[in-house]
């Protein structure tokens, strides 16, 4: 198993660490990787020191009163630098009325004096090993941006008068998927795109949700760089999908659906397209990786 690396730090300007490098000691007695900051740390200095070192928690450790400033500035910090990944927890003289407002800034526990350098070690070990198994946050990484909206009709001659001719969208394609049973046509609304999908033969997909649930809202489709990557950390998260690999849709993007189940019974897509290749997945040949 990786060792677990921690930094002990002391914020602020009291000069007694005896306290602290019993805490670092009794760590490393419990297996741990221990940094020590030194003395007088500032808050970016021991957030500086956290990145270099790639430590996964950091203990504060404060005796000078200023833990309610200096406390909530390390996991500001670390928000800022997007690395609130790693855990923070503190310790020291901190009068217990003031340990609610530490732990509202982000201060995962903050351990009084005479608390067993075990139950420590133990706390530490639970919160990464749950921090781990919490899915992550895939979305901002995952998604570009909305592609196109997908609309299920029974015939795209007598709706398309409505989008093209009213609304005033263009038509930019067209294509039947005679694999799958549909045609398509596609409509340009400013940055994203309207996907017409009209059935060809009873016996497909598009045409029994017509007879389920009538025209209208079919799917929601994102654009990823990665579709691959996509499909992989969307599963991990544990998030049901109906293609566990992508598959060629039209126009040559690689698309993939998940599970309605996932948001609540709206269809959902991925696309990656076929010109915009991402750093390391850019075959267009084959399925991407
Ligand atoms: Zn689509």
């Amino acid at each position: 198993m990786e060792r677990i690396r921690v930094l002990i730090a002391k914020p602020g300007l009291d000069g007694h660490d005896r306290g602290a490098l019993v805490i670092a000691q009794g760590l490393r007695d419990c297996g741990m990787e221990v940094v020590y900051s030194g003395l007088r740390q500032t808050p970016e200095q021991i957030v500086q020191t956290a990145l270099q070192e790639d430590v996964s928690c950091i203990g504060l450790s404060s005796l000078s009163g200023a833990h309610l400033e200096l406390f909530p500035e390390v996991v500001r910090l670390l928000r800022e630098r997007q690395a609130d990944d790693i855990l923070v927890i503190g310790g020291g003289i901190i009068p217990e009325e003031d340990i609610p407002a530490l732990h509202a800034a982000g201060v995962a526990r903050v351990f009084t004096p005479g608390t067993q350098i075990t139950e420590v070690a133990e706390f530490i070990r639970q919160q990464l090993q749950s921090r781990r198994a919490r899915p992550q946050p895939l979305w901002q990484k995952l998604v570009q941006r909305l592609d196109h909206i997908g609309i299920a009709v029974p015939s795209v001659a007598s709706v398309l008068p409505f989008y093209n001719q009213l609304l005033g969208l263009p038509v930019i394609a067209e294509e039947e998927l005679a694999a799958q049973g549909i045609r398509l046509v596609f409509l340009q609304a400013g940055d994203i795109e309207l996907e017409l999908l009209e059935p060809l033969r009873p016996d497909t997909p598009v045409a029994q949700f017509l007879q389920k649930r009538g025209p209208g809202l079919h799917h929601v489709a994102y654009a990823v760089d990665n579709i691959a990557n996509a499909l992989a950390g969307l599963q991990a998260a544990g998030v049901p999908l109906l293609d566990e690999q992508p598959r060629r849709g039209a126009r040559g993007k690689w698309i993939a659906f998940l599970h309605p189940s996932a948001a609540q019974g709206v269809l959902t897509e991925l696309v990656q397209h076929p010109d915009e290749p991402s750093p390391g997945t850019g075959r267009l040949e084959g399925a991407p990786q």
